[in-house]
């Protein structure tokens, strides 16, 4: 029974009766379901900058967290969607960036948190753990007894998509993806000072449909907390831009604060 598991990078226990390959399997599904009606770019400027950021996401990701980072297909699909500004990476590493999103950010470093954030959800397996949740609801069952049970685990992977892959993200999820995916943005060479202007933005902005901002601990909170995790984060980036072992090193050269030596 492997239905206690670990958080990589905050060590919180959650619990999910789902294993990484049902988890990656339903995160499939889902995705082409959600690839049925999206107007999909996959070329030009737009998808090749997603691209360039993505990789060097999925790299620094690898780093970080192997164990469950290998076993993802590391997918960046491109939606062309002005008004949507949103992004979404599903278990397995399905992930899709609106155009929306693409226009809103004014630097890769805030397009990079916001990719670190979406596949800190899929790294930390929240979907899982919400599927997890929403069955033991729907069942009206307990947290255990969900657990030994097979059925109710058949029913909640039938119903993966409403009852946990496309649901809001708990706020403690939201806190631990904002947690993981400044360090993945940072150890990528993004500089994780860009989440804070980026958050305070999108609060002025109001409606934005993000993901993260749907079930959003309150932005004061938000910010607090990522301001407590920034020292680290920052000496995080720095320590990637100067040694050069960030994944893609030519892509400085474009950015605001070259490396020193
Ligand atoms: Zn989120």
């Amino acid at each position: 029974m492997t239905a206690c598991t670990t958080v990589p990078g905050t060590g919180r226990k959650q619990f999910n009766v789902y294993s990484t390959s049902q988890e990656n399997a339903m995160g499939a599904q889902a995705y082409q379901d959600e690839m049925k009606n999206a107007k999909v770019i996959s070329s030009g400027p737009v998808f090749d900058r997603v691209q360039i950021v993505g990789a060097r996401i999925a790299t620094a990701a690898k780093q970080r967290h192997p164990e469950i980072a290998n076993t993802m297909v590391w997918k960046w699909t491109v939606i062309d969607d002005p008004k949507m500004i949103n992004a979404w990476m599903l278990p397995g590493g399905y992930g899709a960036v609106y155009t929306g999103l693409v226009n809103f950010v004014q630097s890769d470093d805030e397009l990079a948190v916001v990719m670190g954030h979406e596949a800190a959800h899929a790294i930390a397996r929240h979907g899982g753990e919400r599927m997890t949740q929403g069955a033991a609801a729907q069942l009206g069952a307990t947290a255990a007894g969900v657990a030994t049970d097979s059925e109710a685990i058949a029913q909640g992977a039938a119903m993966g998509l409403q009852a946990g892959i496309l649901l809001p993200y708990s706020r403690k999820q939201e806190s631990e993806a904002d947690e993981l995916g400044l360090f993945i943005a940072a150890q990528a060479g993004y500089d994780p000072r860009s989440a804070i202007t980026l958050w305070r933005r999108m609060q002025s902005q109001g409606g934005a449909k993000i993901e993260f901002l749907s079930t959003h601990p309150s932005e004061g909170t938000r910010i607090e907390l990522l301001q407590e995790q920034m020292p680290q984060a920052y000496a995080m980036y720095k320590r990637t831009r100067v040694d050069g072992t960030a994944t893609d090193a030519k892509d400085f050269a474009n950015t605001k604060t070259p490396a020193s030596k």
